[in-house]
């Protein structure tokens, strides 16, 4: 392989994302990669003042060399740390300057802020990580605050990633250490998955389900590796562009991060990173599922709780929304997917039909419990929710909260439908000792 060839990891066909190139120094073939697929366009990097000097200086300095005339940067302050804020996109998107190519040069905040300013722009975009954080470098969609309501706003993929291993291992270590966590959830969504798919709730996807899941334990298999870690978030993203739908991604171990997140969850005045929650949150979520791998189910049903009516329902939602910090929407979603009188019987039946078979496919896909917590300690990521700023009673009320927050079905409606998600929560004593 002569020096000039880039380091092109193969993406599937038919994405928003056409050229994905990651290695060590692949910092050097940006300008040949925005030629390829951005012919004639001319560059605009944005960053910030920290990711100007991890890497958007060198990049500029690159694209200078090739002859390719780049804009005028977009730097933001660096510090106080940056907000992902839609008001930021639309100035972006107001100073992008006309035939350009932005470049997002950043974590996760400038990348998103970038995405959806070329969204509303309709320009495609090239992104350069500088830290293996999240999952969300290769997403459809953009998760930013719009008038201070955190959402994900629809925007395309970056058309190109160029990743250099060497900038994003100068990034502080926490940020490799949430990108792992993030990059492990994938064993429980995928487990989630199986849960709606045997409940006839969302069929598994065959090609979306192997393009994670066949490859998933390599790429958690060393909590040092960022190549394959940063291979492996971002074929997460790809698995949403495909489903048009962050399920492949996302289970229930994201939902109680965002039940956290709109709780303004903090830990000595910081906020928490997305992958210090979700890592929290998949613990949780695997004692749950150990709860339906361990227990027969006659003795799981003797315990179950009655069927509530409409009005208990209601009632039982109020209470868990009393901080009224969630929006209008969970309210709505928890009462309509709600069963009651013959409808929840029939649940029931069908739950406790297919209980021991979950069972068995649930133990084939996850890790154990311990074998998660030592992965998790291992790359430096908090193992109980004092760790990330959670008192006893916010953590278990999120848990029931984040049954209520969204349509995705997971551990968490399984359980509360088959009256059994009290019974099932005991099993989180064994995170909090
Ligand atoms: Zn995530």
């Amino acid at each position: 392989m002569s020096d000039n060839t880039m380091p092109v990891i193969p993406v599937p066909a038919g994405l928003d994302t056409r050229c994905f190139v990651l290695g060590k120094g692949a910092l050097k073939y940006l300008p040949q990669l925005l030629k390829q697929e951005f012919p004639g366009l001319t560059p605009w990097i944005a960053a910030d003042t920290n990711t100007w000097e991890a890497a958007g200086k060198k990049a500029q300095q690159y694209l200078i060399e090739a002859g390719m005339a780049p804009a005028e940067p977009w730097i933001f302050p660096g510090t106080p740390v940056l907000h992902p804020d839609f008001a930021y996109s639309e100035k972006l998107s107001a100073v992008m300057p006309e035939k350009c190519v932005p470049v997002a040069v950043g974590s996760g905040v400038i990348n998103d802020l970038v995405k959806c300013a070329s969204g509303l722009k309709k320009v495609a975009y090239c992104c350069v990580p500088t830290a293996c954080s999240v999952d969300g470098f290769t997403s459809a969609g953009a998760a930013l605050a719009v008038n201070h309501n955190k959402q994900t706003v629809k925007c395309p993929a970056p058309a190109a990633l160029c990743a250099d291993v060497t900038i994003m291992a100068t990034a502080p270590a926490p940020m490799l250490s949430s990108g792992f966590a993030d990059l492990l959830t994938k064993v429980v969504a995928g487990a989630d998955w199986i849960i709606a798919d045997a409940a006839g709730e969302q069929p598994i996807r065959e090609d979306v389900w192997q393009l994670i899941q066949g490859n998933i334990r390599r790429w958690v298999a060393d909590s040092s590796d960022m190549l394959n870690i940063f291979e492996g978030l971002a074929a997460t993203g790809y698995s949403m562009q495909m489903m048009l739908d962050s399920r492949p991604a996302s289970g229930s171990e994201h939902l109680f991060s965002h039940v956290w997140e709109m709780e303004g969850l903090q830990k000595d005045g910081q906020d928490v990173s997305h992958g210090f929650k979700v890592g929290v949150g998949l613990l949780a979520t695997s004692l749950l599922m150990e709860y339906i791998i361990k227990t027969p189910v006659t003795e799981a049903f003797s315990k179950a709780a009655p069927v509530l009516s409409e009005e208990e329902r209601s009632a039982e939602i109020d209470a868990l929304l009393v901080k009224n910090c969630y929006g209008a929407e969970p309210k709505k979603i928890s009462l309509a997917k709600f069963r009651t009188g013959q409808a929840a019987a029939e649940r029931r039946e069908l739950i406790a039909g297919i209980w021991e078979d979950l069972g068995k496919k649930l133990a084939e896909q996850l890790y154990s419990f311990e074998e998660l917590q030592s992965m998790l300690k291992k790359a430096n990521c908090p193992v109980t929710p004092a760790e990330i700023g959670l008192s006893r009673e916010q953590f278990l009320h999120g848990i029931r909260t984040a049954q209520l927050i969204r349509n995705r079905y997971t551990i968490l409606d399984f359980l509360y439908e088959a009256g059994l998600l009290d019974e099932a929560m005991k099993n989180l004593e064994r995170m909090m000792a």
